[in-house]
């Protein structure tokens, strides 16, 4: 079992920095999750920069009453933790859920487009992302942004966050970073089209 927590711990880290360093997060925005097993997650740690991860700024937490592995250790999980926590409960399939702010989807986002993003106009993103979800603008961290990204979660893979970023799941993390890939490049090209 503390092998597999240290393997997880560690395909965390390596996400983290590849996000950083891809742009899709700047300073100490983002995080990352992953199902350990059906009652703990382990999730990233608050207000760190999520391309310098260290073991300790992973922390484990129970699906069902949101405890810390270890109260004593202060470390504070994500201010997000609501939301992630709610996608694994509505979510069973769910493994992993990554929340990032990349430039291109966040463009979408902030100007209240995100409902036009059409995966239907590449192959690639139809097949793989579903149905993209839009969820209005609510005060990141909140209880409310969580219940409705927990219920939009239902019929979407990936979710536009109004004024904020996005939301992407997967079976495993590879799913969900793929996802987040395709759907930054779908926002990417979408924009590009316009200039035509
Ligand atoms: P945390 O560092 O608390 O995870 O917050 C980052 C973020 O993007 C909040 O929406
Ligand atoms: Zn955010």
């Amino acid at each position: 079992m503390q092998k597999a927590q240290t393997y997880y711990k560690r395909k965390l880290i390596n996400l983290g920095k590849f996000l950083y360093n891809k742009g899709y997060i700047v300073a100490t925005d983002g995080n990352m999750s992953i199902r350990l097993n059906q009652k703990e997650i382990l999730i990233t740690r608050s207000g760190v920069c999520k391309g310098e991860l260290k073991t300790g700024d992973v922390v484990k937490l129970n699906i069902e009453n949101c405890k810390l592995e270890n109260e004593n250790f202060k470390v504070i999980p994500s201010t997000e933790y609501q939301m992630h926590l709610a996608i694994y409960q509505n979510r069973p399939d769910v493994n992993a859920v990554v929340h990032a702010h990349p430039v291109h989807s966040t463009i979408f986002a902030v100007t209240g487009n995100g409902n036009i993003l059409d995966e239907k106009i590449l192959t690639e993103t139809e097949k793989t992302l579903g149905k993209i979800g839009y969820v209005g603008y609510y005060q990141p961290g909140s209880n409310e942004l969580a219940e409705v990204v927990g219920k939009s979660s239902g019929k979407s893979n990936v979710m536009i966050l109004a004024h904020h970023g996005v939301v992407v799941t997967g079976q495993n993390l590879s799913e969900a970073r793929h996802r987040l890939e395709r759907l930054e490049f779908l926002a990417k090209v979408t924009l590009l089209s316009k200039i035509i």
